[in-house]
């Protein structure tokens, strides 16, 4: 069989951990396998890489950082090709220029093309394991790219994909994919099995399991993903295209901290005016989220929503820019909020579901500022001291604790 296998950065961030991982692999490889491996920067890596550039400079350049930043995940398969030779076995380590991972050409976000997978095979055809630096790509220019923070899951995928592997397995630091983070709701149940559209939305949600784009790949491309951890053999949970017969009405809930609000107060109360304000965003590439307009009043009316954190400020300048052009009296900005939902693919088909949500929060005494609905999943605006009280109120309110003893 060919698996590919993906480890993340707390997986490989010492020495010990690298020959706990060339250990792995090794089994693997024992089993008759053809195996490649993804690896992800040792540890904290990529954030002191960054750190290390603001010192320098507040504002780098994009295709600066990317350069900068893709020389973790080159320590990391050089340093893992040499524990697995001194283990005794052939490995050998390729960058993205060296695999032909082309990706389009926005520097920090950029996404993945084509991988050109001859050299990979060559490499296995020569009995070697083959390690892959994750996270990065080449443009179009020959410049080195990165795929955005956690992109390495996706680079797993990608390569699985091309490869056509029989299976994609990607080891991190936790056991699989829990209803909920287990370091704030204790009593979080692991679970065995998830469809991609739900842990799509989890991983878009503030669940920081996999790269949401590697979710996306995997279900385009029907390759069934294990999530499970790098330090014990528990057997981790399956992301696939859904199988069950009932469908979990929640299976999961999750936060997303990294938000601002954005408030346009006493905008004219005339039409067109949400079209011009969400196409000037769009032009400028910052996607929104939850939205909100209020009822006209006096022919004014507020029109909020929500951001990236790391979109907000640009949005907010953007605006500023066209607010008398647009007719907006004031713009105002909120921190200090944060989102929390629940997914199932249940929800499609049961009534009911949202009432419970919000009972939940309700006798926590938790306001709610924005919600949102699709098909599977709810979403609610809250402050953000509320969160962890929040999720376990829901937790506890769909009894999600309960799955462990299935
Ligand atoms: N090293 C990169 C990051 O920290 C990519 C990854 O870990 O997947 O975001
Ligand atoms: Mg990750």
């Amino acid at each position: 069989m060919l698996i590919v296998q993906k480890f993340g950065g707390s997986s490989v961030a010492d020495a010990q951990r690298i020959f706990n991982v060339a250990n792995r692999i090794i089994d693997t490889k024992n089993e008759d396998n053809q195996v490649v491996v993804v690896l992800s920067a040792q540890g904290d890596t990529t954030d002191d890489l960054i750190d290390k550039a603001k010192e320098i400079n507040p504002k780098p350049a994009k295709r600066e950082m990317d350069m900068l930043l893709a020389t973790g995940e080159q320590q990391s398969v050089a340093l893992m090709a040499m524990a697995l030779n001194a283990l005794g076995y052939n490995a050998i380590s390729l960058n993205a220029f060296q695999v032909q991972l082309t990706t389009t050409s926005d520097y920090s976000n950029a996404k993945i093309k084509d991988i050109d997978t001859e050299r990979i095979k060559r490499e296995l055809a020569r009995d070697n394991i083959v390690l892959v630096a994750g996270f990065q790509g080449v443009n179009i220019f020959n410049d080195v790219t990165t795929l955005g923070r956690g992109g390495s899951d996706t680079t797993a995928v990608a390569i699985a994909a091309a490869l056509n592997a029989d299976a994609c397995e990607i080891y991190t630091d936790v056991d699989g994919v829990y209803t909920a983070d287990p370091r704030i709701v204790k009593d979080a149940s692991k679970l065995e099995e998830i469809s991609y559209d739900e842990m799509l939305e989890l991983a878009s949600l503030g669940s920081k399991v996999l790269h949401n784009r590697s979710v996306e790949l995997a279900k385009k491309y029907h390759i069934p993903l294990v999530v499970r951890s790098s330090f014990n053999k528990v057997s981790g949970t399956v992301v696939k295209e859904d199988s069950k017969m009932e469908k979990m009405l929640v299976s999961g809930v999750a936060a997303d901290k990294d938000i601002t609000r954005i408030s346009l107060l006493n905008i004219e109360d005339t039409p067109g005016k949400a079209f011009e304000v969400f196409s000037i965003l769009g032009r400028n590439d910052i996607s929104v989220d939850i939205i909100l307009q209020s009822i006209g009043r006096d022919g004014t009316k507020d029109i909020s929503f929500t951001v990236a954190k790391s979109d907000a400020d640009a949005a907010c300048e953007i605006l500023e820019k066209y607010k008398d052009k647009i007719g907006v009296g004031t713009i105002s900005l909120d921190d200090n909020v944060a989102k929390l939902s629940i997914v199932g693919a249940g929800m499609a088909t049961h009534a009911g579901v949202a009432s419970l949500m919000f009972e939940a929060l309700y006798d926590a005494r938790i306001n709610i500022s924005m919600i949102s609905t699709s098909e599977i999943k709810i979403s609610v605006l809250i402050n953000k001291d509320d969160v962890e009280l929040g999720m376990r109120a829901i937790h506890q309110k769909f009894n999600l604790a309960a799955l462990n003893s299935l």
